[in-house]
């Protein structure tokens, strides 16, 4: 490709919009332009590398036995009515009419199409196990679209679904997409960790979730240092803390003039966070909820949804903490009526502990949860925290930030139940296929290994997903004997499978240099004066820094070694 030809406008401002490095380097380096909030035409830097990262994702999911198709975007309502998730996706699921008003979405995801696929065709043990798997633009009208391609409203994604005869054969398909995501993101040149992110209550864990460990990261994820055990924030189980040993006293009321947050009552009454009850009231679409944690923790929502098995979880407002007969900033369970108290396994170990009075003004010492007030549930509620226990070996556990950029996850029978695809087994006997789904977002790939891979200059791409591996930069094209050493070796790289661009352009090579480091090419090649006079090309690696004099003689060969070592 010649510099002159390639269709990738550089910016030298950071445009404003942009808040995350990813997605300003892909503006500035010409990779992506904005259509919409979340939706981007990709430019041909940015499809360059895209199919680089589907490519490994095919040959990785292919090598574990999983077959290429392509299902519809645009889907019928009555699949999502069937399973009854045309009603639970909500505002997230693009809908559209046909000219005849009947109802269609544009797919956020494709079980009900795949699950009707199945079921058509299949109807025997012997055609089991069963992988197949799509790449596509994916629709999800996210609330908060940002970040660039990190959280886009269209965006492509690698969607495999598995069918197996039971969970034993579910397990293998499985372990083996879980196999198959630690190579794609290691052949991307990606650090990447696999967390769990479900409790696994059947039979071990049924969801993994792939973290591109980075700041910038929208996932908390916990991880311990002594053990293996690494989750997803919102997943994390939590082991009950200690109960503290006394006797309890009296329960009795205290004025607390406008001493409302856990901060302000704990220092007002001198008592620990620790021993404090903090009170989260909650409207969800059936009732109101209030969510009981101890004052140093915090609410995990995922998991007060989990438990009461709720769809809408939003705070309550002024007026409904008024209805309820309460107060903002003083509201506690004991005596509230008409509401459903859900408290974390730690409250319940408190003893005489400190909650709101449901006065104005006033909280309540000597709170003993199991004598003072009776909850419809008692569970694990609350946010993991660094320092907390490992659940898994109890040493204290770390947190960092991190980027889903793929999701596996063990349907069961869910689907296959609901659309009645079964098939008969070794007995004749009809049965639901087992099914597993296995995502990645293969945009939101390329944009966390930007997040990985980046310095003051530019994008440093991993070979293996560059769009070019080198770039050749002549010092001055008005030195034919420059130009025409330029020209061979750019034709001779392309020959050998290096990909190459010639910066032909009529530019300084000051902004060729900047461009080259921009958009991030592993190695610049530099062709000046000390090529035609002493026969030594300059290569420069993107990564390292490193500086190579290769010899004309064999540099076809020695740059593809330096290659190998970026
Ligand atoms: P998130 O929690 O980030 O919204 P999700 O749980 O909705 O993700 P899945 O439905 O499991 O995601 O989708 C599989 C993969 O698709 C994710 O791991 C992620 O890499 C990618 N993905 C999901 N939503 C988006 C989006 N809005 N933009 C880009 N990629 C996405
Ligand atoms: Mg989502």
């Amino acid at each position: 490709m010649r510099a002159s030809h390639l269709y990738a406008p550089t910016l030298r401002e950071t445009p404003a919009e942009a808040e995350v490095v990813s997605h300003q380097l892909m503006l500035r380096a010409g990779m992506i332009r904005k259509a919409a909030g979340g939706i981007y035409t990709y430019l041909p830097l940015a499809w360059k590398i895209l199919k680089k990262i589907e490519n490994i994702i095919r040959e990785e999911m292919d090598a574990k036995g999983g077959q290429e198709l392509l299902m519809p975007i645009v889907q019928p309502a009555e699949l999502w009515t069937e399973t009854g998730r045309w009603d639970v996706y909500g505002d997230e699921m693009f809908r559209l009419k046909d000219r005849h008003g009947r109802d269609f979405c544009l797919g956020p995801t494709h079980e009900e199409i795949i699950t009707t696929v199945a079921k058509t065709d299949v109807r025997s043990y012997r055609q089991l196990p069963l992988m197949l798997y799509q790449i596509q633009n994916k629709y999800r009208d996210e609330i908060r679209p940002r970040f660039g391609l990190m959280r886009g409203r269209e965006f492509i994604m690698k969607d495999l679904y598995s069918f197996d005869r039971n969970e034993e054969a579910l397990h293998d398909s499985y372990m083996k997409m879980y196999d198959a995501y630690g190579k794609v993101f290691e052949r991307c040149g990606l650090i990447c960790r696999p967390v769990e992110a479900d409790s696994g209550a059947i039979g071990g864990s049924g969801s993994h979730e792939f973290m591109v460990i980075a700041e910038s990261g929208e996932a908390a994820i916990v991880y311990c240092s002594e053990c293996d055990y690494a989750a997803n924030v919102e997943k994390a189980e939590l082991l009950p803390l200690e109960a503290v040993e006394e006797a309890s006293k009296q329960l009795s009321a205290v004025n607390t003039p406008a001493v409302k947050t856990i901060a302000e009552v704990s220092a007002y009454l001198n008592i620990d966070p620790e021993r404090m009850i903090k009170t989260v009231a909650y409207q969800t679409e059936k009732d109101i909820v209030l969510a009981l944690v101890r004052g140093d923790h915090e609410v995990n929502e995922v998991k007060v949804k989990n438990e009461l098995n709720c769809l809408v979880l939003e705070l309550a407002s002024e007026q409904t903490v008024k209805d309820i007969g309460s107060y903002i900033g003083f509201i506690g369970p004991v005596g509230l009526k008409n509401v459903t108290i859900i408290a974390d396994n730690t409250v319940m170990r408190l003893v005489n502990a400190v909650c709101g009075a449901n006065k104005q003004d006033q909280h309540l010492l000597n709170v003993n949860p199991n004598r003072d007030f009776t909850v419809a549930k008692t569970a694990d509620i609350r946010l993991i925290q660094e320092n907390d226990p490992c659940p898994r070996c109890g040493q204290a556990v770390k947190m960092a930030r991190g980027i889903e950029v793929g999701h596996i996850f063990k349907l069961r029978t869910k689907y296959s139940t609901a659309l009645a695809a079964t098939f008969l087994d070794e007995n004749g006997k009809e049965k639901p296929m087992v099914m597993g789904c296995y995502g990645i977002g293969v945009t939101r790939t390329m944009a966390a290994s930007i997040e990985q891979n980046y310095d003051k200059d530019g994008i440093i791409w991993p070979v293996p997903i560059a769009p070019y591996h080198a770039v050749i930069v002549p010092i001055s094209i008005k030195d034919e004997a420059q130009m025409k050493f330029a020209e061979e070796v750019y034709q001779a790289l392309n020959k050998a499978g290096i990909e190459t661009v010639f910066d032909d352009r009529n530019e300084r090579p000051g902004v060729k240099f900047k461009d080259a480091d921009l958009i991030g090419y592993p190695l610049k090649i530099t062709v000046g004066p000390k090529v035609v006079n002493e026969g030594v090309i300059e290569v420069k690696s993107r990564r390292t820094g490193e500086v190579r004099h290769i010899n004309i003689e064999n540099y076809v060969e020695e740059i593809g070694a330096f290659l190998k070592k970026v």
